[in-house]
């Protein structure tokens, strides 16, 4: 889950959480709802109902945002792919797919059925203001723009560019056409960088031609987020690209200079860490496995106190250990380092430890592979 989401409700088995920034979004399309849309536009309306209206019109703008994410899930796992959870957040939504699609088929799909509910929603919304219209205004005034803004971001997420849901598109036609997931990433990350970098442009561009700074700002600020997001998801997958189908003992190293429990921190690192270069040692007693000791176990130390602590005293007890099978795929390992937070995990089969798996094993795998150019 993205840091500071708290999970709101689950539709359909998949959890939808909301991040602390989403908050700050929802007030400004509040506000800017009530305190200036509808004023500008029907200026005979009563204070309470600018508010009412506004509201209700943020909350089913937020909505939206929600089916549009649903409506990827749920082709997701149709296709067999697994859907962890969405989040509502500052730019919108995102949900968190477990896997990569396998197919450009699938891929195609999946990406263009977002903007696709977006439009239709737009639609309903646009028969909701057509129906309305001339028998009560507040209901058409909703409708009208809940209409408009479904439509607008249709569009906007048909923008070319990964990873907005364009991208995909453009993605899963390079991919069928090429027959070459990594070329058709690299095309598609670049077409998003480029677009990224013409929303920036455009956002400066307006504030210096209309002086609108807000607007401007805005636009920049999102054409930022994509350059970001579009780098990323491309560093990402060209790494899941390269460790695909290899699995953890491959590369995990083997020779894993293991440490007694008795001894102390004084001794370990002077006498197995300095000369050695090693930052982790498993930490056994009588053959078997009893944790992890790590530099970062070591710094929690006070220096002068190393001489009469042991490694028992600091390790990570195996119990709280995340561990890793040596039939893992790797980059599915090295995902959950990075959602962890740790820089090496045991290799344990059957309560054995086989090994360990560290993030520089998988860094100079994958420079030797790229060096070799296989
Ligand atoms: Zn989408």
């Amino acid at each position: 889950m993205l840091r500071g989401s708290v999970q709101i409700a689950k539709i359909g088995g998949i959890g939808i959480n909301i991040h602390v920034s989403w908050i700050l979004i929802f007030i400004l399309v509040t506000w800017t709802l009530a305190g200036s849309y509808f004023p500008q536009n029907y200026p005979h309306w009563p204070l309470y109902l600018y508010w009412t209206v506004g509201l209700a019109t943020s909350v089913l703008f937020f909505v939206s945002v929600l089916l549009h994410e649903l409506a990827h899930s749920f082709v997701a796992r149709a296709r067999g792919l697994p859907v962890k959870d969405i989040t509502l957040f500052i730019f919108g939504g995102v949900a968190r797919i477990g896997e990569e699609p396998e197919t450009p088929g699938t891929e195609f799909v999946m990406a263009l059925v977002g903007p696709l509910t977006s439009i239709v929603l737009g639609a309903l919304f646009g028969l909701v203001w057509f129906l309305a219209r001339g028998i009560y205004e507040p209901l058409a005034a909703l409708g009208s723009y809940l209409a408009f803004i479904n439509v607008l971001l249709g569009f906007f997420n048909m923008i070319p560019g990964f990873p907005l849901d364009g991208g995909r598109v453009l993605r899963s036609i390079l991919w069928q056409a090429t027959g070459n997931l990594q070329r058709a990433t690299r095309w598609a990350s670049l077409v998003g960088q480029a677009v990224a970098y013409l929303f920036i442009l455009a956002g400066f561009g307006a504030i210096f031609f209309t002086g609108d700074w807000v607007g401007g700002l805005w636009i920049a600020f999102i054409g930022w987020f994509l350059v970001n997001a579009a780098s990323n998801s491309y560093r990402q997958l060209t790494v899941r690209n390269l460790l695909a189908g290899h699995r953890v003992g491959e590369v995990m190293s083997r020779d894993c200079p293991e440490v007694s429990v008795g001894i102390t921190l004084d001794r370990l690192v002077n006498e197995y860490m300095l000369p050695t270069g090693t930052r982790c040692f498993p930490v056994v007693e009588a053959g078997l496995l009893r944790g992890l000791l790590t530099l970062h176990n070591i710094r929690r130390v006070a220096r002068d106190r190393w001489s009469t602590t042991t490694v028992e005293q600091v390790m990570t007890p195996l119990k709280e250990l995340k561990k890793v099978g040596p039939d893992e795929e790797l980059w599915v390992a090295m995902k959950n380092m990075t959602e962890e937070g740790v820089n090496q995990l045991p290799v344990m089969d059957d309560g054995q430890l086989l090994g360990m798996l560290g993030r520089d094993n998988i860094v100079s795998f994958i420079r030797i592979k790229g060096e070799l150019g296989i």
